[in-house]
């Protein structure tokens, strides 16, 4: 069992690893962009601020994620928990340093998804999902085998985010460099941080996450 964060800039291609150590490692990915998504669905107050928040390409606040995290965290995983998008600030980090340690546990490894902005700016631009199973698609790079319908399960609710735009995404990339990317020391200093080459191409770098994996 190991707990794992990826760390990385949006479009770095935590999502697409996560959902593949679920599959493979039977870990329990925890995707705070995922949960927010479905929050703002809710109808409610706070549901309608966030996705205001969001559509920006700003942070959300660390209580509520912080929040959302705790929530999820009860619940267990026996393979372990992948965080994939938090934690985002360093409050965020402390606040996971804590609830790990009061359920016993900690962090196995922090691994960076090392990727450069011009291809960032490509890959989310053009990038689009199944609304019904979650599979991520490109419009360049890995169209669907037929225009509108999911190659996987058939659906034809495919979407796009509405924060995946050219000007959001300047901010999302804003955001990241101010207030994540300094988590990078953070961890390095704990001993915890694994850099791989997140524009390699997939399958590479599923290889280096299950060699980090295996070591942890
Ligand atoms: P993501 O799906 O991880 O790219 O997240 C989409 C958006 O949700 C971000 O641009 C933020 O507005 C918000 N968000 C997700 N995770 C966090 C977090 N840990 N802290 C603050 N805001 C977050």
């Amino acid at each position: 069992m190991a707990n794992i964060i990826l760390l990385g800039p949006p479009g770095a291609g935590k999502g697409t690893q996560a959902k593949r150590l679920e599959e493979t490692r039977g870990m329990v990915q925890l995707s705070t962009g995922d949960m927010l998504r479905e929050a703002r669905t809710s109808g409610t107050e706070m549901g309608r601020k966030v996705a205001e928040v969001m559509d920006r390409g700003q942070l959300v606040t660390d209580e509520i994620v912080i929040g959302l995290i705790e929530e999820k965290l009860t619940r267990g995983a026996a393979g372990g928990f992948i965080f994939d998008g938090f934690p985002r600030t360093l409050p965020q980090a402390d606040a996971l340093q804590s609830l790990l340690a009061r359920m016993g546990q900690g962090l196995d490894a922090v691994i960076e998804m090392r990727v450069d902005d011009a291809a960032l700016v490509a890959r989310i631009t053009g990038r689009f999902t199944c609304g019904a199973c979650g599979a991520v698609y490109h419009d360049a790079t890995k169209p669907t085998a037929v225009e509108g319908t999911c190659d996987a399960c058939g659906s034809h609710d495919l979407r796009r985010r509405a924060d995946d735009t050219e000007d959001a995404l300047k901010t999302r990339l804003m955001e990241y460099y101010k207030k994540t990317s300094p988590l990078i020391g953070y961890y390095w200093a704990k001993g915890k941080l694994v850099s791989v080459d997140g524009l390699a191409e997939m399958d590479h770098v599923s290889e280096a996450i299950a060699k980090i994996l295996d070591k942890a």
